[in-house]
C-alpha cells in the first residue's frame, strides 16, 4: 500500500515513511492510495478474537510494510491489561443508544487509543527507514493530547518528547497529569500565554531552518504527534470495527445490520476514522458529527460553506474547541478527489472559507449530518442522563448524546445508534459537577472526591494516583523561550 498526498504534489511513500514524516512536503496530508475492503465474513471472524488481534488485522490492511508479528506485538503491548486494566473499550447501554467508551486507558481520554500504539509504530518506522537521527516529538496541547502523547512516548527508544501547554489554559487535573509524568525522555513546560501562543511557537520551530540545522548537529530531527499524522488515525478505525463485533456478539444487532454512529468532533480525526471503516465495508449508515458551541462543522454540513471567520468560544468541552478541523481535508480528498480538494483548501487559506458546489455537497451529505449542543444543552444532557439513566457522561460525550438525540428526533430512518464516549467524567469533574447542580469547592484534586460522593461512580485509578505523585516539571517559560527549551532538551 502506497501513501499519497491529498494535494497530489508529493511523491508516494510507504506507511513507515508517512508515519515518520507526518505531513507531506506539498502541505497535504498522507492518505492510502486505496481503501482496503472488509467483508462481512472477515467481520464475523473478528467477533471471537481479542482487541489486540482485531487491531493487528485491521492495521495490517493499511500498514503493509509492517509484518503481522510486529503489529500483533505492538497491539498487545499497547492495549494489554497493564495499560487498559478493564479492557481496551467497553459498551454501555442507554435506553435509546449504545455508548462506545474509549476512556479506559492510562490518561482517561480516547486519545490513548491511538497514542498508546502510535509511538510503537513510529519507533519501527525509524528502523524501517534506516533513520540514524533521534526523533524529538514536539506537542502543543490544550490538555488531553499532551498527556496522552507523554504516556505513549515515555521511555520509547531513540525518541524524545517535549510538551508545551498554556499555563492558565488547562484544568488543575490536566496540569498535574503532565507535571507528574515519569520517564527519562520527557520534558514538559507551561507557557505564559494561551493555547495559540503554544501552538504558534511549535509551528514556528517546525518551520525554522536554522533550528532544524542546529538540531541536526545534535543528531535530532523534529516530528509531531497530532492527528494529521496517519499513524494517529489508523488505530482509530479499529475500535469502530471492534464495537460492531461486540454489538453482534451481545445480540444487540445482527451481522450485516446497518447502524448509525455519532462522534463528538473537534479536529475531525475520530469521525473520519469511522468514515474509513464505513468505506471499507463496515455496515454504517449515517455519521452524525456532533459539535459544541464552536459549530463550524454543523454549519458546514447544513450549508456546504466552511468558514473559519467566526468567533472562538471557550466551552466546557475544550477538546472540541476548534475552528479549523484539519482532517476535513482528508474527507474532501476521499469523496471529491484531489483536484477539488486542492481548490477548496486554497480558498480556505486565501479567504478563510470555501463553498462546496451542489454536486460535491450532496456527496458529503449522503454520509454525514451535523448537530450541535450549546453550553446549556450540554449541561442539561449530563444532568438528564444521570438522573434518568444513572449514567455519568463527561462534557464531550454529553455533546454527542445531545446531538444523537436531536438526530433521532428529526430522523426518518430507525437504526440502532452507537455514540462515542471520549473521556471519563472525572477528567472534567468540575464542569460535570456544576452541570449536575452540585456546589463545587475549588478546581483542585478535591473535585474528584466530590464527584464520587455525588455520583457513586468509581474514580479511575490513574486519576486517583495523581494525589501521591511527585511534581517533576513545574517550569513556566515565556513563549519566546520555547526555542531555547527545545535546544536544551535536544542537547541532553
Ligand atoms: C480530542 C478529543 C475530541 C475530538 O476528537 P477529534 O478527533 O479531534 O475530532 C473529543 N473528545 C475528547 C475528550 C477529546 O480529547
Amino acid at each position: 500500500m502506497k501513501y499519497i498526498s491529498t494535494r497530489g504534489g508529493a511523491k508516494a511513500a510507504t506507511a513507515a515513511e508517512a508515519i515518520k514524516k507526518g505531513l507531506c512536503e506539498d502541505g497535504g496530508l498522507y492518505m492510502p492510495s486505496e481503501i482496503p475492503s472488509l467483508t462481512l465474513c472477515e467481520i464475523k471472524s473478528l467477533i471471537d478474537v481479542s482487541y489486540p488481534e482485531r487491531a493487528a488485522f485491521i492495521l495490517g490492511k493499511f500498514l503493509t510494510d509492517y509484518t503481522e508479528e510486529e503489529l500483533l506485538a505492538d497491539a498487545r503491548s499497547a492495549y494489554g491489561r497493564e495499560k487498559f486494566p478493564e479492557g481496551a473499550t467497553a459498551l454501555a447501554k442507554l435506553s435509546d443508544m449504545t455508548l462506545l467508551e474509549l476512556f479506559h486507558g492510562p490518561t482517561c481520554a480516547f486519545k490513548d487509543m491511538a497514542l498508546q500504539i502510535m509511538p510503537r509504530l513510529f519507533r519501527r518506522a525509524l528502523i524501517k527507514t534506516s533513520e540514524e537521527k533521534e526523533a524529538l516529538i514536539l506537542v502543543a496541547t490544550s490538555g488531553d493530547t499532551g498527556k496522552a502523547a507523554l504516556e505513549g512516548y515515555c521511555d520509547i527508544e531513540n525518541i524524545k518528547i517535549q510538551v508545551f501547554y498554556p499555563t492558565d489554559g488547562v484544568s488543575r487535573i490536566q496540569k498535574l497529569q503532565m507535571q507528574t509524568q515519569v520517564g527519562k525522555n520527557v520534558s514538559v513546560f507551561g507557557i505564559s500565554g494561551n493555547f495559540d501562543d503554544a501552538q504558534n511557537g511549535v509551528k514556528r520551530i517546525f518551520s525554522d531552518d536554522d533550528m532544524a540545522q542546529k538540531l541536526a548537529s545534535e543528531g535530532v530531527f523534529l516530528s509531531s504527534a497530532n492527528s494529521i499524522n496517519w499513524g494517529r488515525l489508523v488505530p482509530q478505525i479499529v475500535y469502530y470495527v471492534s464495537a460492531y463485533c461486540d454489538m453482534v456478539a451481545s445480540g444487540d444487532i445482527s451481522l450485516g445490520e446497518v447502524i448509525d454512529v455519532t462522534v463528538p468532533t473537534g479536529n475531525f480525526g475520530n469521525i473520519f476514522a469511522c468514515y474509513i471503516a464505513k468505506m471499507m465495508g463496515l455496515p454504517i449508515g449515517t455519521l452524525v458529527c456532533a459539535s459544541n458551541q464552536n459549530n463550524v462543522l454543523t454549519e458546514f454540513l447544513e450549508s456546504g460553506v466552511y468558514s473559519r471567520n467566526r468567533p472562538f468560544y471557550k466551552t466546557i468541552s475544550p477538546s472540541m474547541d476548534i475552528l479549523i478541523s484539519s482532517n476535513l481535508e482528508r474527507l474532501l480528498y476521499l469523496t471529491l478527489g484531489e483536484d477539488k480538494c486542492r481548490i477548496y483548501m486554497k480558498a480556505l487559506s486565501d479567504h478563510g472559507e470555501y463553498r462546496l458546489c451542489k454536486e460535491d455537497f450532496e456527496k458529503i451529505q449522503s454520509h454525514f449530518v451535523g448537530y450541535c449542543a450549546d453550553e446549556t444543552e450540554t449541561a442539561q444532557t449530563i444532568k438528564a442522563v444521570f438522573e434518568e439513566e444513572k449514567y455519568l457522561t463527561d462534557t464531550h460525550t454529553a455533546v454527542a448524546v445531545c446531538a444523537a438525540k436531536k438526530y433521532m428526533c428529526a430522523g426518518k430512518v430507525q437504526r440502532k445508534m452507537l455514540t462515542v464516549s471520549t473521556a471519563s467524567p472525572y477528567k472534567f469533574a468540575r464542569d460535570v459537577l456544576l452541570s449536575l447542580g452540585a456546589c463545587v469547592p475549588g478546581d483542585g484534586i478535591e473535585v474528584l472526591d466530590e464527584l464520587f460522593a455525588f455520583s457513586g461512580v468509581d474514580i479511575p485509578a490513574p486519576l486517583m494516583a495523581l494525589m501521591n505523585k511527585e511534581v517533576r516539571f513545574s517550569g513556566i517559560i515565556a513563549k519566546e523561550g520555547m526555542e531555547d527549551a527545545v535546544l536544551a532538551f535536544a542537547h541532553k
